[in-house]
């Protein structure tokens, strides 16, 4: 008899995005002309094609793999070191991050849930509130919660609250918790972390002996200067955090799949006895037997962002972004809506008018201005009250999304 991962059965039926398609269809089954219309600004997934320097850099390989005497088979698991030498060059330089403490993967999503397998049984587990859904149900997964209750939340996760009184990063929790996911710029808030609060959680973690897993996969859409876009800017991080990059939505690669998590030499866990040893080597041995390694052609294509003109047409992209979420804010202001985020991040958070909620305002949205956007409450109760709209669109959509919301809503 086999039996399953009963974890499997606590997971909520994936809500958000499947009930946006829902009503989207029904939407648009009964409105051909608004159907016609509609512009996407709900998923989190880039518009713009690939860098030229990227696509070059895979043509390329691609010829190498068809010669014999350029011909490659299985590479490192943890990646090629042209790539790993130049994420640390480009991305880490003077923070003392080396070749060898990055892993490359194909992709963030699945580093942030793997990366629960090096850890034990029974920690307690933070995370935000609004989240990307991600964090919790691979903690639910691998048994790290009880049940949900009727609002979605589960028993034994540690909900953190990030609400406008506090610029949407996490007071610092009275209790010990084990292991805290933390985003910024995030997603989906757009909110960032000052120093001076990445300092005060670095320094919890520490006391406590807690790990923070950083996710900065929106790190090139900063902007502000004061702003971390490193958790390893801060002293003592080493000690304590795991960070995850991501080359899909700076080089555009979320089809393509190329991503890299940083472990440390320094980061340490617990074992049963109560002695201490490194994660490094653990994640380690965790991505060669269970990864084979992201392709050659895509390697060389991530690598080719950091060339000067892949640098000079990801810099290209990101102006665009951030231009469509200045023009959304913009918007959304003048009709005296409560903005947030979309300064350094490409997801401009916004308060709903009139006291509708989250998905009063998706179905406004929709029926009255023909947008897609998503409903704040899809990310947790904390959430409620608030709208996500994405800036990754052509400028012709944004500049439209724009007119029709100053047009239906105003
Ligand atoms: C898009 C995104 C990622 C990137 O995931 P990939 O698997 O690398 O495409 C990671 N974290 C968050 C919060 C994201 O929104």
């Amino acid at each position: 008899m086999a039996t399953i991962n009963d974890n499997y059965l606590k997971l909520k039926a994936g809500y958000l995005f499947p009930e946006i398609a829902r009503r989207v269809k029904a939407f648009t089954e009964s409105n051909p002309e608004g159907a016609a219309k509609l512009i996407r600004c709900g998923i989190g997934d880039v518009t713009e094609p690939l860098p030229e320097a990227c696509r070059q850099a895979m043509h390329d390989a691609v010829d190498e793999l068809g010669d014999s005497s350029t011909f490659r088979g299985y590479g490192p698991e943890q990646g090629y070191d042209f790539l790993r030498d130049a994420i640390v060059e480009n991305q880490y330089a003077g923070l003392g991050i080396s070749a060898d403490e990055v892993f490359v993967s194909d992709g963030s999503k699945c580093d942030t849930g793997n990366i629960l397998d090096i850890f034990g049984k029974g920690n307690k587990i933070a995370i935000t509130d609004p989240v990307y859904p991600v964090y919790v149900d691979t903690n639910v997964m691998v048994g790290n919660t009880g049940e949900a209750d009727e609002s979605g939340a589960y028993e034994g996760l540690v909900y953190l609250p990030c609400t406008a009184e506090n610029n949407f990063v996490p007071t610092i929790p009275e209790e010990d918790v084990d292991l805290v996911y933390l985003c910024y710029p995030n997603n989906p808030t757009g909110a960032t972390a000052t120093r001076q609060q990445l300092e005060e959680w670095v320094a919890y973690a520490k006391e406590r002996n807690a790990i923070i897993l950083y996710d900065a996969a929106y790190e090139a859409f900063v902007q502000d200067e004061s702003v971390p876009k490193s958790i390893y800017e801060i002293e003592g991080a080493k000690d304590c955090a795991i960070e995850f990059r991501s080359f899909s939505k700076n080089g555009g690669f979320t089809g393509v799949r190329c991503a890299y998590t940083v472990v440390p030499k320094s980061v340490t866990g617990t074992d049963g006895k109560g002695e201490k040893h490194p994660l490094h080597p653990l994640w380690s041995r965790r991505h060669s037997t269970k990864f084979n390694g992201a392709s050659y052609p895509v390697q060389r294509g991530a690598a080719a962002v950091f060339s000067p003109e892949g640098k000079a047409q990801v810099g290209a992209l990101i102006k665009g972004y951030m231009e469509n979420a200045a023009l959304l804010r913009e918007t959304c202001e003048k009709l005296g809506l409560p903005v947030y985020g979309g300064e350094n991040a490409p997801y401009v958070w916004v308060g709903c008018p009139d006291g509708i909620d989250s998905w009063g305002m998706f179905d406004r949205m929709l029926e009255k201005a023909n947008v897609v956007i998503t409903p704040g409450s899809g990310f947790g109760a904390a959430g409620e009250g608030y709208f996500r709209i994405s800036a990754f669109n052509s400028r012709e959509n944004v500049e439209e999304v724009c007119r029709r919301i100053t047009e239906n809503l105003g």
